[in-house]
């Protein structure tokens, strides 16, 4: 035995949805298709293998309070783990997580920075709270910080209208989308509500999260710009009760929020099938637990999303999306093995056998 570390995953690795090999090696923690020389009495896992999980919508190093110190952070991340999410899009965070970039038993994040947000129009303790004259220079800001990605909230309960309602002008959010991409960097909203929508995307931006409030008017315009969507089917969920909460102060916003709760399925099924790119992310991290990639999966399944491309959402195509590598030669080997084909039933993604990361395994 050489002192390389070796590891061989047989079964069925499922590198991409049409290309499923019988085995991979993983040799100092990265991938390769051919057997190394030189190596003996290696640790074999079986099962059926994909690309680490990815997590497109989730906070690490937040709670419902704000800010919340690295012990926790680290508790979030390894609750992510255990899950089967080694990607994490980060979208939007307060705490400084760049150590976590040094761990390498630790999921890899891909950040947003801070949350900017009109001032008063978002959770406390989260947000750059701004006013508009001060987006391009925050969104620069931020897109310098983060890794490729910026977060906005698009729309927010307005004190006034007593109603969701959209948070930026067209004119300052259309140059701040600009600014971040001259610095390389993508942007995404929150939007629970419809009124946001065409002009967030008219001005560029590259994706919307929850994105409740598509309707037949908006969805054509994200499949011909290609504007991908992250619904967090699990945080839509927290709708109803969230109605409640409010209903005394703000009946409008709640029977808005009521609204959109119940055509929650229908919407994304209807984003899907206009060819609106749909992603995995549980928006972990606020008020929802870490480790919930599993109950999003089956929630795009639920809202008639075909196993194999709601799969995709939180595995090759979304790995795609975010420019980072699948099962392939050199790449890191991040995977998870499953005792069953999570294609036939995506509810397989539930209990991962084997967790391996970095090509070593971290669970299991
Ligand atoms: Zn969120």
């Amino acid at each position: 035995m050489s002192d390389r570390m070796v590891l061989r995953v047989k079964g069925r690795v499922l590198a991409g949805p049409d290309d499923v090999r019988d085995e991979l090696w993983a040799v100092d923690g990265r991938i390769t298709y051919e057997r190394p020389v030189g190596v003996r009495d290696v640790p074999v896992v079986h099962g059926w293998a994909l690309p680490g999980l990815v997590d497109a919508h989730c906070h690490v190093g937040l709670d419902r309070h704000g800010p919340v110190d690295e012990a926790t952070s680290e508790k979030q991340a390894l609750t992510d783990r255990e899950a089967g999410t080694l990607l994490i899009r980060d979208a939007g965070s307060p705490s400084d997580t760049r150590w976590i970039d040094d761990r390498d038993d630790l999921p890899k994040i891909i950040r947003a920075g801070r949350h900017i947000a009109r001032t008063r129009r978002y959770i406390r303790n989260y947000a750059h709270e701004i006013e508009p004259g001060d987006l391009v220079a925050y969104v620069a800001r931020e897109a310098r910080r983060g890794d490729g990605w910026v977060k906005l909230v698009g729309d927010w309960l307005d004190r006034e209208t007593g109603d969701l309602g959209a948070c930026w002008p067209r004119g300052e959010v259309e140059a701040a989308i600009a600014q971040a991409h001259r610095l390389g960097a993508r942007v995404t909203a929150h939007c629970f509500a419809e009124e946001s929508l065409r002009d967030l995307v008219e001005a560029g931006i590259d994706c919307i999260e929850h994105a409740t409030g598509l309707t037949e008017d908006t969805i054509p315009l994200f499949a011909e710009r290609g504007v991908a969507i992250v619904p967090t089917l699990v945080n839509i969920a927290t709708f109803p009760h969230l109605a409640d909460g409010g209903e005394a102060k703000f009946p409008r916003w709640s029977a808005h929020m009521r609204a959109l709760h119940a055509r929650r399925y229908d919407t994304v099924r209807a984003a899907y099938d206009a060819g609106v790119p749909v992603f995995v992310g549980t928006d972990a991290g606020g008020s929802l637990a870490h480790g919930l990639v599993a109950d999003e999966v089956a929630e795009l399944v639920k809202a008639g999303i075909p196993a194999i491309d709601a799969l995709s959402a939180t595995a090759w195509g979304a790995r795609r999306w975010l420019g980072r590598p699948l099962l392939e030669e050199g790449a890191p080997a991040d995977l998870v093995v499953y005792d069953e084909d999570p294609r036939a039933d995506v509810r397989v993604l539930a209990a991962p056998r084997w967790i391996i990361l970095n090509g070593r395994i971290v669970s299991g």
